[in-house]
């Protein structure tokens, strides 16, 4: 088995670490025996969603947000959007999270349209949300897995999910979505996104197999669960923050 990932503007899209996000993607692989290979999709290149069967936008700030909004738009908007509606895994970490809605209305008020493809909407405000974060996710619950989320926000933005939309999780510790009505991040369909900076999936490893599971059974027969992993570093990781006020 070989899982191929598609990494969106690597350098302009990865704040606080988040690309250990892909690092823990690709040892929890290799720890199996299951072949993974990460290819950076960045300004004035085509994404081809067949190459792929997980897909993965970092955050990053107004101004790189800005910058590459054109391109995500004209260049690889249809592609995404048709690669959403077809079930392709995405996981989408804060500024990559927003690009995925309909628009991000910055705090100066200058709107960015976005690609549209979930059906969100990010209002910027002056005051961010900063800390770290603990979630619960009913999500998760349901799978079998742990339903505490760990992570780290840092956000100016304030998302809105509409109907069609589901939240990732509930706010225990930190403002997740918008800080008034306690979601945080989305899913719609094989699509999964959050505020979590951190990086997300090494402090949440259940979350990670979940994702290398549901990008792989779309071409291979496999079980789920997945086979386990020693997970004892990520869960003294994960339980001193869940404990430390
Ligand atoms: N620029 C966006 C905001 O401030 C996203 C920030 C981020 O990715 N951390 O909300």
């Amino acid at each position: 088995m070989h899982l191929r990932i598609a990494h969106l503007y690597p350098e302009l899209l990865n704040l606080y670490g988040d690309r250990g996000n892909l690092i823990t993607l690709q040892r929890r692989c290799e720890w199996r025996g299951i072949a993974c290979s990460v290819q950076p999709v960045s300004l004035n290149q085509p994404f081809v969603a067949a190459d792929y069967d997980l897909v993965f936008i970092g955050g990053g700030q107004d101004y790189e947000q800005n910058l590459l909004h054109e391109d995500l738009l004209e260049r690889k908007g249809p592609a995404i959007r048709s690669a959403v509606e077809d079930g392709l895994v995405f996981l989408c970490i804060c500024g990559g999270y927003q690009l995925m809605g309909h628009e991000y209305v910055e705090h100066d008020g200058r709107s960015i349209v976005c690609l549209g493809a979930i059906d969100i909407r990010t209002e910027a405000q002056t005051k961010r949300m900063i800390g770290d974060t603990i979630y619960h996710s009913n999500f998760l619950a349901g799978k079998g897995l742990s339903p505490q989320l760990v992570g780290f926000e840092n956000h100016s933005g304030r998302t809105w999910l509409g109907p069609a939309v589901q939240p990732l999780a509930t706010v225990i510790k930190g403002g997740g979505n918008n800080g008034k009505d306690g979601t945080e991040g989305a899913i719609y369909r094989n699509v999964y996104c959050t505020y979590s900076h951190g990086s997300f999936l090494p402090k949440n490893p259940s979350m990670a197999d979940w994702l290398i599971y549901l990008a792989l059974k779309q071409h291979n027969e496999l079980d789920w669960p997945l086979a386990t992993i020693d997970d004892t570093l990520s869960e003294n990781a994960r339980n001193h923050l869940l404990t430390c006020k």
